[in-house]
């Protein structure tokens, strides 16, 4: 607990209305995706970037604990408060797109945005964000920017990293920085906005970003294929990206997942496939998507896939997208417990990556449903188990340490998405080295030497 003359300090800064220290709010700000809960002594909501560097020069010089928070949809606790202090929160007043300028394609924006208020801004105006993590219509830009999120277009269109052109932070000490520029080169200094990207919130508190916007592609075509195995579906992903055609999607669901979502949903997918692959690709020429498809159908057929549907409108285009978005709730059917991850492998290895997946869920004889972006080589890996039984619980983080071992010797990350937080700090030193997380920690004590902003996280302590 922080004194109370700190929050009177901080009630003097931002006044009465932009703090809340009672416990009904406290407990609103203590949760985020995971099922971990932990409060803070005060949230605050600043009014601007002078407020930012106000309070954590106070923090700092009082070793008050700050822990930046966007909407608090993080799957790995990168914004709970493990260690008590002060929440920043920006949906508030830090809301706001600052401005589009069309002649640059760059949008500067604060931290508080809403992803989908962003998309919808740009694109009434012919411009395009693509990067749509399915959080979108809550979750945040700094929140993107701090956990580099991707989306379903990633495997055309990258991932917030390659939208981002500068930010401005506020370091612990008080510090504002300027990272970056609106210049498509800038090679001048280190690349502090590269390290900002991704740093969880651990680094600087973000409070502006400017990030690259491209031209809309005119229309978007939706196809399902079909496939007696997960081999040959996964053979046909990388396949496909090496064939000289890039689809904005590239989405597969293995056969437990589609038998989930049927025994949910009842919308007569094909129960007996061994897995299926969603793609969409986009364009400005019916020609070109009609060529990309042709393509894409040729290397599916090459291997194995007996079925291509291709979505002839838009009703059709989001059957086939419903099974894909709710694969994630389907999966309660195999347990109450799951354990989510997000490996990624480079795309080629998928297919030995899936057969070391369920020879793990063999060898404990439980499920392990996947289903993912395979576009990017990122797959959502399930481990389901009966959440009241305790040795089934301890069997579920047996095999998921197992398929972070089996990710890690295929060349592949913890985290594609959603970051390390809390939930995975304890498997970090299975990824890096000694060296490697010495110089993660002699990052942080650069930017943070005391220690206060976001703590715990990461695998940093
Ligand atoms: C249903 C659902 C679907 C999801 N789908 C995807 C998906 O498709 N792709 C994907 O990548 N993720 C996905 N996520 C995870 C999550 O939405 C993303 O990680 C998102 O980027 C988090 O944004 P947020 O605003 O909720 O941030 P929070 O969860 O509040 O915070 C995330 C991290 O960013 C830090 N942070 C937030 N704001 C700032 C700031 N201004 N300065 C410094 N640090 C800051 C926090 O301290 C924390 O470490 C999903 C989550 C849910 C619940």
């Amino acid at each position: 607990m922080i004194d109370k003359k700190h929050i009177q300090y901080f009630n003097n800064l931002v006044g009465d209305e932009n703090i809340y220290s009672d416990k009904a709010h406290l407990i609103a700000y203590s949760y985020d995706a995971t099922r971990e809960r932990f409060e803070a002594d005060a949230v605050i909501f600043p009014r601007d970037e002078e407020d930012v560097s106000n309070i954590m020069k106070y923090c700092n010089q009082n070793l008050i604990n700050i822990v930046p928070r966007g909407a608090g949809s993080g799957f790995t606790g990168g914004a709970l408060p493990s260690r008590g202090g002060i929440v920043l929160a920006f949906e508030k007043h830090m809301n706001k797109i600052l401005e589009i300028d069309m002649k640059n394609m760059v949008a500067v924006v604060q931290p508080g945005l809403i992803n989908m208020d962003l998309q919808r801004a740009v694109e009434a105006v012919g411009l395009f964000y693509p990067p749509d993590p399915a959080s979108q219509e809550y979750s945040t830009i700094g929140g993107n920017v701090n956990e580099n999120a991707g989306g379903m277009r990633a495997a055309k269109y990258g991932i917030t990293k390659d939208y981002v052109m500068a930010i401005r932070a506020v370091r612990p000490n008080g510090d504002i920085i300027k990272a970056g520029k609106r210049t498509i080169k800038d090679v001048a200094g280190y690349n502090i906005a590269g390290i900002l990207i991704a740093s969880e919130g651990t680094l600087a508190v973000t409070t502006e970003v400017t990030l690259r916007l491209i031209p809309k592609p005119k229309m978007t075509k939706t196809a399902m294929g079909i496939f007696p195995s997960v081999n040959d579906a996964m053979e046909s992903v990388y396949k496909t990206m090496a064939s000289g055609i890039t689809p904005v999607a590239m989405e597969f669901l293995d056969n437990l997942t589609i038998r989930a979502v049927e025994e949910t949903f009842h919308k007569g997918l094909p129960i007996e496939a061994g897995a299926l692959l969603v793609t969409d690709v986009d364009g400005n020429l019916e020609d070109d998507l009609n060529f990309q498809l042709a393509q894409i159908e040729k290397v599916f057929r090459e291997n194995g896939c007996s079925d291509f549907k291709i979505a002839k409108d838009e009703k059709e285009a989001s059957d086939i997208w419903f099974a894909r978005r709710n694969a994630s709730p389907a999966l309660s059917v195999y347990g109450s417990k799951k354990l989510n991850e997000d490996v990624t492998v480079p795309r080629a290895v998928l297919p030995e990556l899936l057969e070391k997946f369920y020879s793990i869920a063999d060898k404990y004889n439980i499920n392990i449903p996947c289903f993912g972006h395979t576009g990017d080589g990122n797959v959502h890996t399930n481990v389901m188990v009966d959440g009241s039984d305790e040795e089934q619980v301890k069997i579920a983080y047996k095999a998921i340490e197992e398929v972070f071992q089996a990710t890690i010797d295929l060349g592949g990350t913890l985290s594609g998405e959603h970051g390390i937080g809390l939930a995975k700090a304890p498997y970090m030193s299975m990824a890096f080295s000694d060296e490697e997380m010495n110089l993660f920690k002699d990052i942080k004590k650069a930017f943070d030497p005391n220690n206060i902003l976001n703590p715990t996280k990461m695998g940093l302590d």
